[in-house]
């Protein structure tokens, strides 16, 4: 429960209403991908790491939390992905949420993995 928590206060802290700023830092969203796109690629980076089922499934529900977020912040930012008008976070601070998600929630060797196979996918695309 607690990062959801953490997620709502950071939306109250963050409603920055200029839309094609990432509502955390604040900075200008450059390779703009929607955290529907990048929550994708999250759940199917996960399917070979052998997490137990209820584990798997937090994380998921977390991710989802993250995408409903962006659906409901004001965002005229395309995806370059879906196209979909939903980007609210910029790359750096989308790696940072789900990096939390994924600490939480898996062991040491998993976030590690992450953050090296994140770095390269996040920004070839
Ligand atoms: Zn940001
Ligand atoms: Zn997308």
């Amino acid at each position: 429960m607690t990062t959801l928590i953490f997620i709502f206060e950071d939306i109250a802290i963050g409603m920055v209403k200029i839309t094609s700023l990432c509502t955390d830092c604040v900075q200008v969203i450059t390779n703009p991908l929607c955290p529907y796109c990048f929550s994708r690629h999250v759940v199917t980076w996960l399917r070979d790491k052998k997490l137990p089922e209820y584990r798997l499934k937090r994380v998921k529900q977390l991710l989802r939390s993250l995408v409903l977020e962006a659906e409901e912040t004001p965002a005229d930012t395309k995806c370059i992905v879906c196209g979909s008008q939903r980007v609210n976070l910029c790359t750096y601070c989308i790696t940072n949420r789900v990096t939390a998600i994924i600490e939480k929630n898996t062991s040491r060797k998993v976030v590690r993995n992450f953050e090296e196979d994140f770095d390269t996918i996040v920004w070839r695309i």
